[in-house]
């Protein structure tokens, strides 16, 4: 099925990390293939799985209905917001219908901490060692952790001490957009493809080097509380360092 513009659901979670809460419209009704049942929306603010990022969760509620959303995931162009639905309620979801969706304040923010101590950790560990590049990073709660490619063996109480200074800064994380040439031009050559006209977002702590991102992230650094290193390890070239959020 062609996929029309007007019908593509606006991600508010790329323009507003704090935004809770937000009137939508049901653009569409579907079913996976497996009969799930899932709602598009002409914009959302649940982020869904993705980027080492978890999703958001919440509920959409509307005229005499309230249903719980758990598991969102984009695919392809669509955002899918899948719907525990009784049988006999098919009716509350229509074209245009009207709903509200809210989330889990506690849970974004939670992730969003994750998510932007991830970037700082990268950052800092590329600037005291210089021999590190980030690989991967899976910022879930409870289980982040960054692998940077790179054999030397960094200093855990040095580095614990150079993400408090930084965290006591208060640095802003910025989030803008540029095009793949503009981007190589201006800071890095991006170890992957991007087509080079296409604008991209991305984003940057402090005056640290961006990085292109789709997930959230929190403004400044402070809201990160304490950036704590739970465990390094060195295996086969890659340093995995695992972390959490104080
Ligand atoms: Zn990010």
């Amino acid at each position: 099925m062609k996929y029309g513009k007007e019908k593509m659901t606006d991600p508010l979670y790329l323009k507003n990390t704090y935004l809770f809460e937000v009137d939508a419209r049901i653009t569409e009704f579907k079913k996976d293939e497996k009969d799930r049942p899932y709602i598009l929306l002409n914009q959302t603010i649940f982020y869904p799985q993705g980027g080492g990022q978890p999703c958001d969760q919440g509920k959409i509620t509307g005229s005499g209905f309230e249903y719980a959303v758990r598991d969102v995931r984009q695919v392809g162009e669509e955002i899918r917001h899948p719907i525990d639905l009784p049988q006999n309620s098919m009716q509350d979801f229509c074209e245009n219908c009207a709903v509200k969706c809210i989330i889990d304040p506690d849970r974004r923010l939670l992730n969003a901490r994750h998510h932007t101590a991830g970037h700082l950790l990268g950052n800092v560990v590329e600037e005291l060692y210089p021999g590190f590049k980030a690989q991967k990073c899976h910022a879930f709660p409870g289980e982040s952790y960054i692998e940077f490619q790179g054999t030397e063996a960094p200093n855990e109480l040095l580095l614990s001490e150079a993400l408090r200074n930084v965290v006591a800064k208060n640095l802003q994380t910025k989030i803008f957009e540029m095009d793949r040439r503009q981007f190589e031009s201006t800071y890095y050559k991006l170890p992957y493809e991007i087509p080079e006209t296409k604008k991209f977002r991305i984003v940057q702590i402090g005056n640290y080097p961006p990085i292109p991102c789709g997930g959230t992230h929190v403004i400044s650094l402070m809201e990160i509380c304490e950036v704590l290193l739970k465990k390094m390890k060195q295996k086969n070239g890659l340093l995995k360092i695992s972390f959490g959020v104080k």
